[in-house]
């Protein structure tokens, strides 16, 4: 393919930069150098910075305080490419199969963060000034946990100040189709551990005497929920705000039904919250689930044993305006009420997550919506997702500023698997969705 802007992404894909790999530090080294050259060779002023662990590229354009400034965020370290033999061609020589680059990081996430830099730099190319400020922010740490993210924020917050934030790494709601999330879950962790008897019993000298602890934590297991599929935790849904009409409106005409969710999950049925779609369950509400339990024998056959203690670890995803503090609160209280008599929960907090939520009807959100609908030519999908983004908390926090979540991954990207891929069409795609963003941004000056 004959065209300087992919032969841009082949030259990114190629190195090997793996964060989590020490062998790759060189790698990751010479990754950041070659992107602080393309932000310079396209007129951007640039330089790659210490951070602790691995460096970021912070570049941007002269400040003229009469325009707004848009932070531009993404990384360009990888997942490890690993199992090797099951990409078809090998993860850092990028070819091109059926209109797509199959490489380690080409949607995850140097695709869409060189597509905002090729955009924007020919955009600057051609009007000698752009109508917003710019600001990027690509670091190197995003797939081992962001850890020196936020002290660097905090270091450099007033070179960093911006309006609003513009990050390209989610997933579209289908192929070919606009979406802007609005919205992530946050999470509050517990584990907790019922201890019984000083040691194992025999199930037959003390069965029906002594309270089992293994039966004891399957009582609280089965009291977080009720028989319909609500949380039956005491003031759980106190802070949930309720979804708007336009909200329900946007889940349902997203291109996502029930039964693609049953699909997707390989179930007959699909269980949860009365009232509520699949897709308005995962994103919009509060969830308690268990994801670890155990205790008493676990090898082959059978062992006529009373387990001394037993544990689960729960999560419990959270939406505006619920708190995680509070949350674990209302989740002790509710477990210590509940423990049987004759054994001893211990309960032990885990970490905490903010739920996020930038409303897409605000003056920012409509110029992402109208610049991802003048690049797509459909009107754009609005998601709240269910998982958690931290850095887009850690933004909010540190900067003050919202994030514009324009998603350009296709569905059947395969990121963090092997066979990883970007469509060619999203590229592009993403090349003109930075120019349109920052002109639509631009004009509410
Ligand atoms: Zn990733």
């Amino acid at each position: 393919m004959n065209d300087s802007r992919v032969s841009d992404l082949f030259e990114f894909l190629r190195f090997p930069s793996v964060s989590t790999q020490s062998e790759h530090i060189v790698d990751m080294i010479a990754c950041a150098e070659w992107l602080k050259n393309k932000f310079v060779n396209l007129g951007f002023q640039a330089d790659v910075r210490q951070t602790g662990g691995h460096p970021a590229v912070v570049a941007r354009t002269p400040h003229d305080p009469a325009r707004p400034t848009v932070l531009i965020y993404g990384h360009y370290d990888v997942q490890p490419p690993e199992p090797l033999g099951e990409w078809k061609t090998p993860p850092f020589e990028p070819t091109i199969r059926d209109g797509r680059i199959y490489a380690r990081g080409s949607t995850d996430n140097k695709g869409q963060i060189l597509a905002h830099i090729l955009g924007l730099g020919e955009l600057l190319a051609a009007n000698g000034a752009l109508p917003a400020n710019l600001v990027f922010l690509v670091e190197g740490e995003e797939e081992i946990g962001s850890d020196n993210l936020a002290g660097f924020l905090e270091e450099h917050r007033a070179e960093l100040d911006c309006d609003v934030i513009v990050i390209s790494d989610t997933g579209m709601a289908a192929h070919g189709y606009p979406t802007l999330t609005f919205s992530l879950r946050g999470i509050a962790a517990l584990e907790f551990n019922v201890h019984g008897p000083t040691q194992d019993l025999h199930s037959g000298v003390f069965g029906g005497a002594v309270m089992n602890p293994a039966t004891a934590a399957a009582r609280l297991i089965a009291s977080l929920h009720d028989e319909d599929g609500r949380v039956a935790i005491e003031g759980f849904y106190n802070d949930v705000r309720p979804m708007f009409d336009w909200e329900r409106e946007a889940a349902a005409a997203l291109p996502i039904t029930d039964s693609d969710v049953c699909t997707l999950a390989g179930v007959s049925e699909l269980a949860g919250e009365p009232g509520f779609t699949a897709i308005e369950r995962v994103g919009a509400r509060p969830t308690a689930e268990v994801n670890g339990m155990g205790g008493g024998y676990q090898g082959e056959g059978t062992k006529t044993v009373l387990p001394r203690e037993a544990f689960a670890k729960l999560t419990f995803r959270l939406v505006p305006n619920q708190r995680p503090e509070d949350i674990l609160r209302l989740v002790e209280a509710h477990l210590y009420a509940r423990c049987p008599r004759g054994v001893r929960l211990e309960i032990l907090p885990g970490h905490c997550g903010e739920p996020y939520y930038a409303d897409p009807n605000s003056l920012y959100g409509r110029a992402a919506l109208r610049a991802l609908e003048r690049v797509f030519g459909r009107k754009p999908a609005l998601m709240r997702e269910g998982g958690s983004i931290p850095i887009v908390t850690t933004f909010k926090k540190v900067l003050g500023a919202d994030s514009l979540l324009l998603a350009l991954a296709s569905p059947d990207c395969y990121a963090h698997s092997p066979n990883e891929n970007f469509p060619l069409e999203n590229f592009f795609a993403g090349i003109r969705l930075s120019q349109a963003v920052i002109e639509e941004i631009g004009r509410l000056n």
